[in-house]
């Protein structure tokens, strides 16, 4: 495993990639709370380009946990059969809005938690929402975050709970909440998993990586 990079060149990174895109954004489309919760639910082991396709017709319809139920499970499940596992995912969508409506008012809550006991809603799930409705420095540890942790030396770990600790105590506070965004999408387009584009890559001279792209 590579060495834990240091404060300073992880405040260098960091800089990097704030400067590069000041604002970072979830790529899956969402109306609010709900439709958040909803889409990233959804996007358990399917992409992005997919779940929008399929919610773009679903959440002018259903963006509520109210809409949901009256749209039903059937109902749904014509909108996300597009989506892997949709069976499986459209029933814990319908079970989670009726604990949301009996439990929070029709609301998401906001507390890890609370999210966790959700059907279909994992820890990463769940990091998700805290982080980019609720604002909080929340680490979602998918498969492109784990990688780029790990590779770079920006918070190594054996698991993805120790990527997400790591994360958490190295980021600096400044950055912890676009931390997450900034990880996933370089993971995406830049450190990919088979060839990652190193020659083209901003943090190439202090990415710890040795079997770089050059
Ligand atoms: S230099 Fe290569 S391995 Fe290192 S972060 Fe950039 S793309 Fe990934």
């Amino acid at each position: 495993m590579v060495a834990q990079l240091d404060y300073s060149t992880l405040r260098e990174i960091f800089r990097r990639f704030h400067e590069a895109d000041p604002e970072p954004r979830s790529e899956l489309r969402y109306t609010n709370a709900y439709t958040l919760l909803v889409a990233v639910l959804l996007s358990a082991q399917a992409t992005d380009v997919g779940v929008n396709k399929a919610t773009r017709d679903l959440f002018p319809i259903a963006d509520t946990p109210q809409k949901m139920l009256a749209l039903g499970l059937e109902g749904l499940t014509e909108h996300i059969r597009t989506i892997g596992l949709y069976r499986q995912k459209a029933k814990n969508v319908i079970r989670m809005s009726e604990i949301l409506i009996a439990c929070y008012g029709g609301e998401v809550p906001d507390s890890r938690a609370a999210l966790t006991a959700l059907p279909g809603v994992g820890r990463k799930t769940a990091n998700v929402v805290l982080n980019v409705w609720f604002g909080q420095p929340a680490m979602a540890v998918d498969t492109h975050i784990f990688r780029v942790s790990n590779r770079t030396g920006i918070a190594p770990g054996k698991d993805v709970l120790a990527v997400e600790q790591a994360l958490l105590d190295h980021v600096p506070a400044r950055y912890l909440l676009h931390a997450h965004h900034w990880l996933i999408l370089h993971g995406r387009y830049v450190c990919k998993a088979r060839k990652p584009r190193c020659a083209a890559c901003i943090i190439r001279d202090l990415c710890l990586y040795e079997e770089k792209n050059l």
